[in-house]
Formats: C-alpha cells, structure tokens, sequence
C-alpha cells in the first residue's frame, strides 16, 4: 500500500479510496496506491505555498540547494536496479531500457544542480549615468507538475530536477496508471533532506487532481507533459490566474530517408526509431519517408527485420518488446491500424495481436508497417501511440521536407543522408523542435527538448529547462539620487 507525500508526511487519501496498480504484461495487480482527488490536490498546494512563502528553500544559495539535488541523483544511482524493476513492471518495456532511464534521469539531477550553481546572473550595461542594472532569476513559486504513463520518472526528473534547483516548491501528480517510481523517488527525497512541504506528491485522476493543479490560483506554475487534447483543457484552466505554462505535448515524427544514406543503418534506425517501449515514446518515429527510387527495397529489408522482434516479458533477457499500457490503449492501436487499412494503407508486417499463447494475458500487438501511405491519412496525420510505423514516397528533397511538414505536430524528426549539404537543407525547412541527422530518439540534459507547433510551448533540459522555473528581475540603482523636478 503506498501513499501521497504531503507536507512531509505519508498520508492516505482524504476518501480512504485506493486503486490497483496493473502489470501489462500479464494484469497481475502489482500495488495498491492511494487514490487522491481535489482536496488531497488542495492540502499539497497549501503545503507548497506554505514552504514558498515561509520557508527558507526559496532563499538557499544555489549551491547549498544543488547539494541536495546531487544527493537525490546519489541516491537514484544507489537505488538504480530497484527503481529500474519498478518502471518495467508497471510500464511493460524491458528492464534493459529502464536501466537506461535511470541513468538518464541521475544525469538530468546532476546537469540541473550544476547549471543552477553557475547562474550567477547579468550586469547590464546601463545607458543611463550615475546607475547600475543587472539582471537576476528568481523561483517562480508553487509549481504544479503533471507527468504521463510512457516514460513516468524520466518525465518527472525533467520536471523535478530544474524546479528544485531553481528554488521552488512543487505539487507533481504522476500519471494513476504508473506512479510507483515517483512514489520512490518521493522517499528519495525525503531521505535527502529536501525540507518539509518544498515537495509534495497527490495520486489520482487527471479530471480532479490534475485540474485542482491546473486551475488553483496558488499555483504559480503548470508543466504538463501528456496528450495535445488534455494539454488544451489545461491551458484554458490555467488562464484562470494567468500561470506560467510549459507544455510537452504528443508528435507524430517523421524521417526522411534519402537514397543517398547508409542503407544498413537507415533501415536499423527506422526500427530504433518507433519500436523501443512498443511505440509508446512522444519522439517515436512513426512516419518513414522514403526516397522513390529505394522504396521497395527499403521495405522488404525493413520487414524482414519486424518479423523477427522478440515480444515478451520485460525481465527476460531475449525481449526486444514489451506490451502496450492497457486494454483501452491496446484498443486505440487496434482501430487506429483499422481505420488505416480502410483508408488504403497496406499491412506490409504486423496489424494484429500476437497468437503466441504465452502473450494473452498482456496487451500486446505486434510491430507493424504500413505501407502505400499518404499524407491525407489518419494514419499518418493522428498519434497512434503504438508499434506502428507509416510508409510514403517522395521523389524530390523538396517534397520530403513538404511531407514531413505536413502535420499539426512539431516535436522532432529526422533525416538521413551521406551528403550533409542536403541534409542541412532539410534541417533548415523542419519545423521541429528536434532534427536528428542520421541518428533518431537521442536526448541528453544539455540539449533543450520541446515541440514547434502543436507539439507544445516551451522547453525542457537545457539552459531553457532551467529558465521555465525562473521568473527574471531587472534591479535598477540610481547611484546618486536627487529630484529630477519634472513636475
Ligand atoms: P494524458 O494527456 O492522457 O495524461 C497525462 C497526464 O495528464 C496524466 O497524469 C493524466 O492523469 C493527466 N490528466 C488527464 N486529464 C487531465 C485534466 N483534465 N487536467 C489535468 N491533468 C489531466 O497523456 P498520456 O496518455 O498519459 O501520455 C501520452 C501522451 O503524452 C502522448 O500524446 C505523448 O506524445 C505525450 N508525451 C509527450 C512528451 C514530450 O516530451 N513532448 C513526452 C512523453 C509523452
């Protein structure tokens, strides 16, 4: 039985209810949590204002502040093979990628302390005689943080680690479908001293606990990281007191390949790109186009290759797949494929759940192409959130940058060619806020991560993940004050 983290204590919810906790691999209830709702949301706001407002957090030096930031990412490296089992059962992917996410997300700790301690702000040059101008950041205030299931503590470190840096208190509220690394990672930080109320967490839905963040007026800040549909309602509440808002929306990425590229890599990176944790990654490249002239062999090399992905339990070595989340989402993938098939796309590979009886018991579909795909598509417009990766042709540079732009989305993309000329080119015209030039899915702390259009505003990691949690103040000093007499 785990609880929410409010005020500095392990309470239940105010109801007493509580929800299980599923492994998708086999439905297996693997937890039980607490199933918080607005009240629950509204003591942990309260708590965190209490600290902003009252406490010394806020006032720290960077420094000592990063001391403590450090000691959360030890902490996350000391516990490193326990937190990575947790995210694979709850979340289904191999346990191997969940060690990499812990890596990662010790790293997004550590990259935060640092380049908080460094921020030492600006001396502006002032225009007027007799003055002195800098420029300093300050903590925003009480943040609220909303995570989603697919990658639920990389998501949250990218929230936690520059918001606590920075020198302000939080309220997150994990995805209820997979809390049980952000729990842990509460504990962590209750170990390390963060002090009382600074870091709260609620469980629960997203329609009462998410909104009561999302609409609060202490809450000085929302960062939401989850789909563009409930990205939109939270905007709108959080107009209610004009919050700081940072939103990390969905994608539907494509990568050009050209026939000039690398053959062996760009069929190996096109798999890399949509298969890791069956699809379920917003960077997932789900949209392959291919230059005309290597279509068909690209295509039959590219499905030899799915054929053979090993489905099966996160925990086994040979697994290269897990399941999807849930029944509902494995539903979505389904009609999602179906309403391609009726539209005109073929099922070059895949396109049903696996008849392999050891895989009944999760929610698995199989990794599929698509192929005779256009851009008018649902298919190839819609997040389909799945193993599923679209074909199209192109047959000049121009119509593959036409192509990959042909989407409400802008999260990232990629190309992939022998000639950098080109491949510049193309960067230049993707309206993105990631382009990888022969390689896919590659993020790091230093590097600013975020989407152009609707994949969402502002940044995360990155000096600019850093400057979401900072309010700016210009200090003016008259060096020699006498009245100006103007009136
Ligand atoms: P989701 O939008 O359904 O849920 C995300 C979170 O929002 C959950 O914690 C949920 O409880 C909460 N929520 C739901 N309704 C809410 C409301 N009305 N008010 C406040 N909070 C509410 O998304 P999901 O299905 O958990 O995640 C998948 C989506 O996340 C995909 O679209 C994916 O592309 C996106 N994503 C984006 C990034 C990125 O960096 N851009 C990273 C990961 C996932």
């Amino acid at each position: 039985m785990k609880k929410m983290f409010i005020n500095g204590k392990w309470v239940e919810a105010n109801s007493s209810e509580t929800r299980a906790i599923i492994n998708p691999y086999n439905q297996e209830p693997i937890a039980t949590v607490s199933e918080g709702s607005r009240g629950d949301a509204k003591l942990a706001i309260e708590a965190a204002q209490g600290a902003f407002d009252h406490g010394e957090w806020p006032h720290w030096t960077a420094r000592d502040r990063g001391k403590k930031v450090h000691k959360i990412a030890e902490l996350i490296e000391r516990d490193h093979e326990e937190l990575a089992e947790i995210e694979s059962l709850d979340t289904g992917k191999t346990v191997i990628e969940s060690r990499e996410d812990m890596d990662d997300i010790a790293s997004v700790f550590r990259y935060f302390a640092e380049i908080a301690d460094k921020d030492g702000g600006d001396v502006i040059d002032s225009p007027i005689p007799d003055s002195t101008s800098r420029v300093i950041h300050e903590p925003v205030g009480v943040c609220g943080q909303i995570t989603p299931w697919n990658y639920p503590l990389l998501q949250a470190s990218w929230k936690l680690a520059p918001a606590l840096a920075a020198g302000n208190t939080l309220v997150m509220k994990p995805s209820e479908m997979t809390p049980l690394t952000s729990i842990k990672v509460f504990e962590l930080m209750e170990e390390s001293g963060i002090p009382v109320g600074v870091v709260n967490l609620v469980l629960g839905p997203g329609y009462s606990v998410g909104d009561e963040l999302s609409v609060n007026d202490n809450v000085d800040l929302i960062s939401f990281t989850g789909g563009i549909e409930t990205g939109k309602r939270i905007m709108q509440a959080a107009s209610s007191n004009v919050k700081n808002l940072a939103l990390e929306l969905g994608g539907k990425n494509p990568n050009i390949i050209f026939a000039d590229s690398d053959f062996e890599t760009a069929v190996d990176q096109a798999m890399n790109a949509v298969f890791f944790h069956a699809g379920q990654i917003c960077s997932a490249g789900t949209r392959l186009i291919v230059e005309e002239n290597i279509h068909d062999e690209f295509v039959n090399a590219l499905v030899d290759r799915v054929r053979n992905i090993k489905l099966g339990n996160a925990f086994e070595e040979s697994t290269q797949m897990g399941p999807l989340i849930s029944k509902e989402h494995l539903a979505k993938v389904i009609s999602y494929v179906e309403n391609g098939k009726n539209e005109g796309a073929t099922i070059a590979v895949g396109g049903q759940k696996p008849d392999d009886s050891q895989l009944q018991d999760g929610f698995f579909y199989l990794p599929t192409v698509l192929t005779d795909c256009t851009t008018d598509m649902s298919v190839v417009q819609n997040e389909g959130f799945g193993p599923v990766i679209t074909v199209e042709k192109f047959s000049t540079e121009e119509e593959s940058v036409r192509l990959a732009n042909d989407s409400i989305y802008g999260l990232a993309g990629g190309v992939f060619t022998n000639d950098i000329a080109k491949a510049e080119r193309c960067v230049a015209k993707m309206r993105m806020g990631t382009v990888w030039i022969n390689d896919v899915n590659l993020y790091f702390p230093q590097a600013p991560w975020g989407g152009y259009k609707q994949s969402g505003i502002g940044r995360e990691l990155g000096k600019k993940g850093l400057e979401e949690y900072q309010e700016t103040k210009h200090v003016y000093r008259n060096l020699h004050p006498s009245p100006v007499s103007w009136f």
